[in-house]
């Protein structure tokens, strides 16, 4: 059984800015396995702190290798571009193309606390830059451009997936 319900679109901790995490105490040590647990049984490949309501700079991933956990991760480079056919468990069941950085150079730490950085391409790169845009408050719609939101915000409406019409009308910032 999952530990944790996923947060869905709409609910404000997704817009939050995630916070720095500054004690890696047992409690945070639980909240990476019970987010594995979640992870898995959605299934997915990656899932940020904030999708299971915790507000902290945090995320866990899996794409065949995993799994893993960063904390307080940063960008130090992107590079090229790539399209991909984009999905998130806090919008269940849709996904777009969109075209983000090709590679990313990313630095965060582990759970003991050491520095951990990762040169990642293609999916992996994508993975990271999909839960980096979680701890910043920002889902994947706001990636799309206005005419493309504008539908996906009126196909989520028409689904009754989460509380789009929060988004629709509060303003939605684009990077
Ligand atoms: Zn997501």
């Amino acid at each position: 059984m999952a530990a944790f319900d996923i947060r869905v679109i709409g609910d404000p901790v997704l817009r939050q800015r995630a916070k720095e995490i500054t004690d890696v105490d047992d409690k945070l040590v639980r909240l990476v396995s019970d987010m594995l647990d979640t992870m898995y049984a959605a299934p997915g490949i990656g899932l940020a702190a904030p999708q299971v309501g915790v507000n902290k700079r945090l995320f866990v991933w899996d794409i065949g290798e995993g799994p893993f956990a960063m904390i307080n991760p940063e960008v130090r480079e992107t590079d090229g571009e790539w399209v991909f056919e984009e999905g998130c468990l806090s919008v269940p069941g849709l996904s777009w193309e969109i075209m983000r950085p090709k590679t990313i150079h990313i630095v965060g730490r582990d759970l003991d606390g050491n520095e951990i950085e990762y040169e990642a391409d293609e999916l992996e790169s994508r993975m990271f830059q999909h839960e980096l845009d979680h701890l910043d408050g920002t889902l994947l719609i706001e990636r799309l451009d206005d005419d493309t939101r504008k539908a996906a915000l009126k196909t989520l409406r028409e689904l009754q997936i989460g509380r789009p019409e929060k988004l629709a009308t509060g303003g939605l910032t684009l990077p």
